[in-house]
């Protein structure tokens, strides 16, 4: 089983998306920081997972 997940995620900052993966393992909240894969500036991603799968993704600035 796969519990990585790979979601495209608008950067806050230069509004590029990229790709990032998110490990889905466990449901609930995650928070981590991503640094942004166009202009290199940090984003925080809040990401819910219910049953493996990606709910719910908030991007903000750090
Ligand atoms: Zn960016």
């Amino acid at each position: 089983m796969d519990w990585l997940e790979e979601i495209l995620i608008e950067c806050p900052q230069c509004g590029e998306s990229f790709a990032v993966q998110i490990e889905t393992a466990v449901d609930g909240v995650v928070e981590t920081i991503e640094d942004c894969a166009i202009c290199c500036r940090p984003a925080l991603l809040r990401i819910t997972t219910t049953s493996g799968e990606v709910r719910s993704v908030e991007v903000e600035v750090t």
